[in-house]
């Protein structure tokens, strides 16, 4: 017992060092301190339950050797096998992936789907190597999970720097180790591989529906609604498209080389062409040039951080122009920006953990779809997404008139709550 818990306070202690793993335990214990979760629950919902460091060598197009280092962290396994994307980030830590995990416990339980939460990161920088490169890195990491995650253990999926073809060759990994072809290993996939309609534009589109629907409680025409998108990947790019389908005016948008503004409006799917070209959006003409701290304190209706963690922070959070924020990150507000916020009083809040859920939610439908090996057509797959999103708003509605709660914290006091029951209900084995 003495050394079991010396052992886990090693681990524990080397991922306080990480900030964002830091952010979202406060987090936790704010939310637990609000429902009272009892003592003896506490660090088993909070804490992972498992974590992976694993080496990948790969052999470099060029014939060179060069190994990466990467993580899995699964944070909650008790409310069904633990979900949750793999990100491949130059600056990924193992606190940083274990934040994310704890993120998707919550996010997964919130709004209902049969989960646990868990994510996967790879130090490196995906722009720097070829496609062979990514496609062995993929597969090596893959490869070194296997004894680990399963269909019914932990089923990865894409995540920032990662993509659907990635997900493609580490399902071929998995089947060819198991003799068979296995889908319901990872979600995100191609169409052709077993990826379901919808999933890659789910998170994005989950996004800009919770968007309107909030707009619409404050009651806000959305065709007066202007719109600034940090980050312009797989999330902020289809964020865009549908609120721009919905008729808001993107105003703003950027990445990591910075970004372009047009009060008129950008047209974000030539935009989005530009980029296939050119990898990035440095020197678009689809507007004037901004910089990234510039997009956060542009004057707009909704700002939307789809990136990276922790840039909303206390040093722009008073000067933040916006009447929503809504984070399609995960975790782009820091716990004392979250503050200075909240006593403004006047900006709207779409906590992360309800507001990217769209990704999760359909990827759980692509699992379920491979596992009955019957598929279901866009239409389906976006009313069944619009259905769970809206009854998680309604929920977290109720949470927060209920307890007097901020929207994020009912958000996260209903995710926490849920995987705590089940802890309990389960009881401590062996
Ligand atoms: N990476 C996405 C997220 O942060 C999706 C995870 C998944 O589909 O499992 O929610």
């Amino acid at each position: 017992m003495k050394t079991s818990k010396s052992m886990s306070k090693v681990i524990i202690s080397s991922l306080y060092q990480s900030d964002v793993f830091k952010m979202a335990c406060r987090q936790f214990d704010q939310a637990a301190d609000a429902i009272s979760l009892p003592e003896e629950i506490r660090d088993r919902t909070k804490y992972p339950r498992r974590s992976f460091a694993v080496s990948l060598p790969i052999r470099r197009d060029d014939g060179t050797v060069t190994v990466y280092e990467g993580y899995r962290v699964q944070h909650n396994l008790s409310t069904g096998p633990s979900k949750g994307g793999i990100r491949f980030h130059q600056h990924v830590t193992i606190g940083e992936v274990a934040a994310l995990a704890m993120w998707m416990s919550w996010k997964c339980s919130l709004v209902g789907l049969p989960y646990g939460g868990a994510k996967g990161g790879v130090i490196v920088n995906p722009d720097q190597l070829t496609d062979r490169e990514l496609e062995r890195l993929a597969r090596r990491y893959m490869q070194e999970l296997i004894p680990f995650i399963g269909p019914d253990v932990d089923v990865p999926a894409p995540d920032m720097g990662t993509t659907e073809q990635m997900m493609g060759w580490m399902m071929d990994t998995y089947s060819n180790h198991v003799g068979h072809i296995e889908p319901s290993i990872v979600t995100g996939k191609p169409i052709s591989l077993g990826g379901s309609q919808g999933r890659r534009e789910a998170t994005g589109a989950g996004v800009a529906y919770l968007v309107k629907q909030y707009l619409e409680d404050m009651r806000i025409p959305i065709k007066d609604a202007t719109v600034a998108i940090q980050g312009f990947g797989n999330v902020g790019s289809e964020a865009a498209f549908a609120l721009e389908d919905y008729g808001a005016k993107i105003i703003a948008i950027s990445d990591y080389t910075g970004g372009i503004y047009n009060a008129k409006g950008i047209n974000t799917r030539k935009a989005a062409q530009y980029v296939q070209y050119t990898r990035v959006l440095k020197d678009c003409d689809e507007g004037e040039p901004i910089t990234n701290d510039e997009l956060l304190t542009t004057k707009c209706t909704v700002l939307i951080p789809a990136a990276l963690p922790r840039v909303i922070t206390p040093k722009n959070a008073p000067k933040l122009q916006c009447r929503m924020l809504a984070e399609a990150a995960n975790g782009p507000t820091t716990v004392q920006a979250d503050r200075i916020i909240e006593k403004r009083g006047d900006i709207e809040i779409i906590p992360d953990v309800l507001c990217n859920a769209g990704g999760v939610i359909v990827s759980y439908f692509e699992w379920l779809q491979n596992k009955q090996n019957y598929y279901w057509d866009r239409d389906e797959v976006m009313t069944k997404l619009f259905r769970i999103l809206e009854k998680a708003k309604v929920s977290v509605d109720k949470q927060q008139r209920a307890f007097g709660f901020s929207r994020r914290l009912a958000a996260q006091t209903l995710g926490i709550q849920r995987v705590a029951d089940a802890k309990s209900g389960r009881g401590l084995f062996p």
